[in-house]
């Protein structure tokens, strides 16, 4: 029996409430039960998201979404402003090449976040929207959204924010923080499988979608808000995971938005202190609370010692691009508790002296336990 666990940022684990809604019997979508499931579904993504506007939802994963929140804003020749901070911030720059918009990318060293500043003395009137992270995934970086918004929206630019795995695990207020527009996707924080992501649109990036120019259809804006608004679809939506994400948005209503944050802030917490209390170093200079990068030891081969714990059934990530063998990264982010996080912090222990990189047994998860226990002292087993 080889048991699974799944420590990744995306895709997350389902909790049992979502798996069970996707095994009813698929229903019809132009029927008024779908449309009152869908309008539950846009009432509660508005309060996830932090905002007023209608969420658009798509059946894709989440780079339909970014690829949407080029087409839909710019036209041919348009210019933006793409942070290059990682894997996901190259890939808003690649989109926007394929469509034929200049890009000016603010190159940012690899786990660090970006200076907002940077941003402010590259904004000038021909800059029509800047592209930025959350958190930057591939890196374990967390940017400040809120600071960047406030730069940005003293400009005539429209801000896009990669939310898909920073989305209900770091705190973004799009509307009070005046982030137009808010980019996620369905297999991390909400916690569904993947296959749908989602856009929220605010007045300013609206003005932007009127003037468009770039070719587009399915993923035309005005068409899939014209339709949510009468919490119908435009074309046949994914059925099955939005009766499941009903159940997603529902545990986390009750929750209480803030107490998921804070749970992921804790969990992100305990995770550092863990990796630190083995003697590993972090990579993220502002590491983000829903993905811990670790350094790779000098000597020890990274990649490997990631495919040894999935032989155990345990996946983690490693690194990507010109990271991979240098970092492996924990989620902490989605269906998650302190005892997920104590088997994490177990299985990177057991795997780090399997693969001949010897801790003291026990220090990580001892460390996390502090943590949870909130103790300031070392812990004591007879105090
Ligand atoms: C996961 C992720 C993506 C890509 O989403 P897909 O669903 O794989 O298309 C983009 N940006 C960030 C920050 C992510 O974490």
């Amino acid at each position: 029996m080889n048991k699974k666990y799944l420590f990744t940022p995306g895709p997350t684990t389902v909790p049992p409430e979502c798996l069970l809604a996707m095994a009813q019997p698929i229903i019809h979508h132009r029927t008024s039960e779908y449309r009152e499931i869908f309008a539950e579904v846009r009432e509660n993504l508005k309060y996830v998201f932090r905002t007023e506007n209608e969420v658009l939802t798509f059946t894709s994963s989440g780079t339909g979404a970014m690829e949407a929140a080029v087409a839909n804003f710019l036209s041919g020749g348009d210019r933006v402003l793409v942070v290059k901070s990682g894997k996901f911030g190259e890939r808003f720059a690649e989109i926007a090449a394929a469509y034929g918009v200049e890009v000016t990318a603010i190159d940012v060293e690899w786990g660090k976040a970006v200076n907002p500043e940077m941003i402010k003395s590259h904004l000038g009137n021909d800059v029509k929207v800047v592209y930025t992270a959350l958190c930057e995934t591939s890196t374990g970086a967390a940017n400040d959204i809120q600071r960047i918004a406030e730069v940005v929206s003293a400009s005539p630019a429209v801000l896009v924010v990669d939310a898909i795995s920073g989305l209900g695990a770091m705190e973004l207020e799009t509307d009070k923080w005046g982030v137009d527009v808010v980019v996620s996707g369905s297999q991390k924080g909400l916690m569904i499988p993947p296959g749908l992501s989602f856009v929220s649109v605010g007045e300013k990036a609206w003005g932007l979608v009127e003037k468009s120019d770039l070719p587009k259809y399915y993923f035309d804006f005005r068409k899939v808000k014209k339709a949510q608004e009468q919490s119908d679809s435009a074309f046949t939506p994914a059925i099955s995971l939005i009766i499941a994400l009903r159940e997603s948005l529902r545990m986390l209503k009750e929750e209480g938005i803030e107490n998921v944050i804070s749970r992921h802030g804790r969990l992100a917490e305990a995770t550092r202190e863990a990796m630190k209390s083995l003697g590993l170093e972090l990579f993220a200079g502002v590491p983000a609370d829903a993905v811990t990068a670790v350094k790779v030891p000098a000597g020890m081969d990274g990649s490997a010692f990631v495919k040894h714990l999935r032989g155990k059934g345990v996946s983690i990530a490693g690194g990507q691009a010109h990271l991979k063998g240098k970092i492996f990264r924990l989620a902490h982010l989605g269906y998650m508790d302190m005892f997920d996080i104590l088997q994490m912090i177990s299985a990177v222990e057991v795997g780090l002296n399997e693969v001949g990189y010897e801790v003291e047994l026990g220090n990580g998860v001892r460390a996390a336990e502090e943590v949870f226990l909130e103790k300031e002292t070392p812990f004591k087993f007879l105090a």
